[in-house]
């Protein structure tokens, strides 16, 4: 892009918002692929030519038609939290970060619209006012946007009752632009969002967001502590599966890992050597007693209503690929996978895994997939070689346990991919391929 180009675009964005400074170009163009061993030296030193941050949809849409116009590549970006390098501008280009386009539409008990650029925990707080509260929510809800959220992520807390963002009408609709000369402006409905739900900021922008909201719940957390693993997880299955019990996380942790998340080990809340369940749910203490007791498990910690609502006491912070990044905190060799184990078979999956890749640490969500419960990992490991994880994942593969691979930045590599449908909407939303170039295996000139 030459200075005419920028001069351009700050007459659309104007010069607050837009952003040329090398130290700020090269943090704004980065999201979180360092947590990928592999990904990070594939990715280091890749940069937008500007950032830019409009302040509304019509200066959006200016700044995409402007792109489609001079053929410049783009870039969406939210808060930056993806971890698979998709937000890496590898061609250059304009990145447009929707942090000011932040407007809730409209809310009630059972929805809230809202901007792209809406942080995820201001629609909780909002929603709290209508007795309602997120469905599900990654546990980035702190800087994480709606936007970045359903077309980065997958779910979250809350996914063991309401499903991933993909099911049912956890996201009810999307307001689109393509990316053309005359940019569409589209609303789709639940049905037509095969496209855009983690597209990856592929197949076009997303300008706003319609997402389902569940009523609010009070809710307790509890820290369960077990003498082995294999115990925490028999418990974890069971409380995740047991209908009656109302939930909106259970999260299973291998000792040493409750080590790792340093301000609650500081709190003496885990007991040396012990294995966790992280969970919430409706329940007191003395009515989820009976749950627990026939595995053996002793509740260390808990948070009870109303102190359950300060942003301050929750234990999701530790859960989801926060407990990766507590464990990279405490060691950088550590590095994670995505794992789905088959839930009837999981305790031996994971037994035999161990013996081969004694560098595994369990962290296991459980989280519901059409109805049905399942155990899902986000499994710690200490990186020695590239080989040796390929050989890790080959492992999995070929024994039953589904990895969504998180050291690849291409879209095509992943198990959540939409395949043909997904290449429709590119081609009809994003003609010129503009959008986020280099993050697809077939649109490579030598594809894999
Ligand atoms: C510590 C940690 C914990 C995490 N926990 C979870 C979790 O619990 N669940 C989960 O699902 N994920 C999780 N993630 C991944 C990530 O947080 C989620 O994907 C997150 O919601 C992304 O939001 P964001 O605003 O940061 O998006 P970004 O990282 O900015 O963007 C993500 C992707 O979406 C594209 N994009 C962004 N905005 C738009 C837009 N408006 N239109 C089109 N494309 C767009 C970008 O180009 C990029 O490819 C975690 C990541 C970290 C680092």
């Amino acid at each position: 892009m030459d200075p005419q180009h920028m001069q351009q675009l700050e007459e659309i964005v104007g010069a607050e918002n837009l952003i040329l400074d090398a130290k700020r170009l090269t943090s704004g163009s980065k999201d979180c692929y360092h947590f990928s061993p592999v990904l990070k030296p594939q990715l280091d030193g890749r940069l937008a030519d500007a950032i830019v941050k409009p302040e509304n949809q019509a200066q959006l849409i200016a700044l995409i038609a402007w792109a489609a116009k001079n053929r410049i590549p783009i870039t969406p970006r939210g808060a930056g939290t993806g971890n698979y390098g998709q937000g890496v501008p590898l061609q250059g280009g304009l990145m447009i970060n929707t942090r000011n386009l932040n407007e809730i539409v409209s809310i009630d008990k059972d929805s809230a619209r809202v901007e792209a650029g809406v942080i995820l925990l201001d629609i909780e707080k909002e929603a709290a006012a209508y007795g309602a509260e997120l469905r599900c929510f990654p546990s980035t809800i702190p800087t994480s946007h709606t936007g970045g959220f359903i077309t980065g992520g997958s779910g979250g807390v809350g996914s063991i009752e309401w499903g991933m963002l993909r099911e049912s009408d956890n996201v009810k609709s999307a307001r689109i632009i393509t990316v053309e000369e005359t940019p569409r402006v589209l609303d789709l409905e639940r049905k037509d969002l095969a496209g855009v739900l983690h597209n990856c900021g592929l197949t076009c922008f997303v300008a706003e967001v319609t997402l389902g909201l569940a009523p609010k719940t009070p809710w307790y957390q509890y820290i369960i502590s077990y003498d082995d693993f294999y115990s925490a997880l028999a418990a974890g299955k069971y409380l995740a599966q047991a209908d009656e019990i109302k939930k909106r996380l259970v999260t299973v942790f291998e000792w040493p890992v409750p080590t790792f998340f340093a301000p609650l080990y500081r709190k003496n809340v885990f007991k040396e050597d012990a294995s966790v369940v992280f969970l919430y749910t409706d329940l007191t203490a003395d009515e989820l007693a009976p749950h627990i007791a026939p595995f053996g498990g002793d509740i260390t910690f808990s948070v009870a209503p109303p102190e359950d609502a300060r942003r301050d006491t929750q234990i999701y912070d530790y859960t989801w690929n926060h407990t990766t990044q507590w464990a990279m905190k405490n060691d950088k060799g550590f590095t994670y996978l995505q794992d789905r184990f088959d839930i009837d078979q999981v305790e031996d999956q994971i037994k035999a895994r161990k013996a081969l890749f004694p560098e595994m640490l369990e962290h296991v969500e459980f989280i519901r997939d059409a109805g049905k419960v399942v155990s899902g990992g986000l499994s710690l490991l200490k990186f020695s070689t590239e080989e040796r994880l390929n050989e890790l994942i080959k492992y999995c593969e070929g024994n039953g346990i589904r990895v969504a691979n998180p050291h690849t930045h291409y879209l095509d590599d992943d198990t959540r991919w939409y395949g043909d449908a997904f290449l429709k909407c590119k081609a009809d939303w994003d003609p010129h391929g503009l959008l986020n170039p280099g993050h697809l295996h077939v649109h490579e000139e030598q594809p894999r």
